[in-house]
């Protein structure tokens, strides 16, 4: 239902949107039970987009119940109507949108709705006359909490398993990104799933997010967000009815550049690596290792790089490559790691502020630090902005000690010709996904690169994937999975 209390327009680039304020529960945007609200903005100038409506307990209990009703017929619902209502909605996705990471978004979608019919059991040996089989069953309501840096890719990746496996979920959104998932909400509705099965709330973590990880009869936590909040949601599923809990954490992803990579190509990659989103990715590639000999060239060449290809600005800017970081928290938190890398000695290459260009936005300049030494705090904290720590190494047995060295392990990328040398970087590299590039000689013996090449390690088995390319195309690769 659309109602003025739960919907409003507001103007931006003179333009106008008509969006959704209400939380999402039962099929219905609806007020807060307290009618709190709070203000969501604009990045690029600061100023108020509008306010939304604010989930606290209550609601939580609210959406929890709606969910818990919605399971007694969606768990009986077979894996092929999940499979085409999931269909469905990627096609609305798509009908509606297909910008940015919003191709990714209708590909998880797509994904998970051919994995809906795929969810088997075993058979046990048993040693004897038996018949022992495992089967897997829905296990009813799922907490889903997300961050903000994609947040539409962030709510599909836990949207997608949750109800493919005939789950029933309550999701609340960043306080940061509330908007683009209550219009998502408008499309659950037209795809007709079930009132209850996918509810969405608007709220902040301590509140809201709490609510659910220490919900005594959600029976699953799923968190994409920080190894801080992480930890609390863990704490509170295990305090509550333990709750089974799966956490996607942050990153200090090594990306590491050998003597005999292609220089331009890795630049290009290291590029990707740490400015896509404003390096407010998980898996940014914020440590760049690079080999003695290649050190100093590689530095100017990435240097030279940022400089020329690296453009900020507003959403409208047709030049513009990277954007605002999301908002004056993580804006604040950032310059002061820039603070930080300069007293403890590192180089700054180029950048290592805030934009003087865009005043009222909260842009910071795409920074390279050079001369990073293991122990600064810039080597070791995730800074979730655009910043690269470049690092001098001179052995193989040496950078993977040192790009182990952390307390993450999230993904890691290697630039090298040498196959042989990928291979044992991606079987000694602690990370989740360890990426190359492999090069091939073709006819007239021009050596020239094909698709990065993902090695997975530890993921499911997985034989197609789009990477995206500097020039913003995508291109097919092909996956090597390790087990
Ligand atoms: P965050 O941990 O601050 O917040 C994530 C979510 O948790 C938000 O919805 C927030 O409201 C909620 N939250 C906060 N406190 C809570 C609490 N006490 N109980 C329950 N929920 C609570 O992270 P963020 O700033 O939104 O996102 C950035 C982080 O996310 C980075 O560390 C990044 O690396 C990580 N991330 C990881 C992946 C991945 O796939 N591994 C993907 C994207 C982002």
């Amino acid at each position: 239902t659309v109602s003025s209390k739960t919907h409003v327009s507001f103007k931006q680039y003179g333009k106008e949107y008509k969006v959704p304020t209400g939380l999402f529960i039962n099929n219905q945007f609806v007020p807060s039970l307290s009618g709190k609200k709070f203000e969501t903005t604009n990045p690029c100038n600061g100023e108020k987009l509008v306010e939304v409506y604010e989930a606290d307990k209550n609601d939580v209990n609210l959406a929890v119940e709606a969910a818990k009703n919605a399971f007694v017929k969606w768990k009986k619902v077979t894996s092929y109507e999940r499979s085409r209502l999931l269909n469905k909605l990627a096609d609305l996705v798509e009908r509606d949108s297909l910008t940015i990471d919003i191709p990714a978004v209708i590909k998880c979608l797509r994904y998970y709705a051919g994995f809906a019919d795929k969810v088997f059991g075993k058979v046990v040996d048993m040693q004897g006359d038996f018949l022992t089989y495992t089967k897997h069953e829905p296990i009813g309501v799922c907490g889903l909490i997300i961050p903000w840096n994609f947040p539409l890719l962030m709510l599909t990746w836990k949207l997608g398993p949750a109800i493919a496996c005939g789950n029933v979920c309550v999701l609340k959104t960043s306080e940061k990104t509330p908007l683009s998932a209550l219009k998502f909400a408008e499309l659950i509705v037209e795809a007709d799933f079930p009132a209850g099965v996918f509810n969405i709330l608007s709220g902040f973590g301590p509140v809201a997010g709490e609510a659910i990880s220490g919900h005594m009869d959600i029976r699953k936590v799923a968190f994409t967000g920080s190894a801080a909040v992480g930890r609390k949601i863990m704490t509170s599923a295990a305090a509550s009815n333990l709750k089974k809990v799966s956490l996607e954490l942050g990153g200090k992803s090594p990306n590491i550049v050998f003597k005999d990579a292609n220089l331009d190509d890795a630049v290009a990659a290291a590029s990707i690596g740490i400015f896509l989103n404003s390096g407010q990715c998980c898996c940014a590639g914020s440590r760049v290792f690079v080999q003695e000999e290649i050190y100093d060239e590689f530095c100017k060449k990435f240097a030279q790089h940022t400089k020329e290809k690296k453009t900020l600005g507003e959403i409208h800017d047709k030049k513009a490559t990277n954007g605002p970081l999301i908002d004056e928290i993580q804006f604040q938190k950032v310059q002061q790691y820039l603070d930080i890398g300069k007293k403890e000695g590192a180089t700054v290459l180029i950048g290592g502020s805030k934009s003087d260009l865009h005043n009222d936005g909260y842009f910071v300049q795409p920074t390279l630090f050079a001369d990073v030494t293991d122990n600064m705090t810039i080597a070791k904290e995730e800074i979730f902005g655009p910043v690269a720590c470049i690092f001098k190494f001179k052995t193989v047995e040496e950078v993977i000690e040192r790009a182990n060295n952390t307390n993450f392990g999230l993904a890691a990328a290697v630039h090298t010709r040498d196959i042989n040398l990928a291979f044992t970087m991606a079987n000694e590299l602690q990370a989740g996904t360890v990426w190359t590039k492999i090069f091939v000689t073709n006819l007239s013996s021009k050596t020239e690169d094909i698709d990065l090449i993902r090695f997975f390690q530890g993921y499911g088995k997985v034989t197609d994937a789009n990477v995206m390319m500097e020039d913003g195309k995508s291109k097919n690769c092909g996956f090597v999975h390790f087990e």
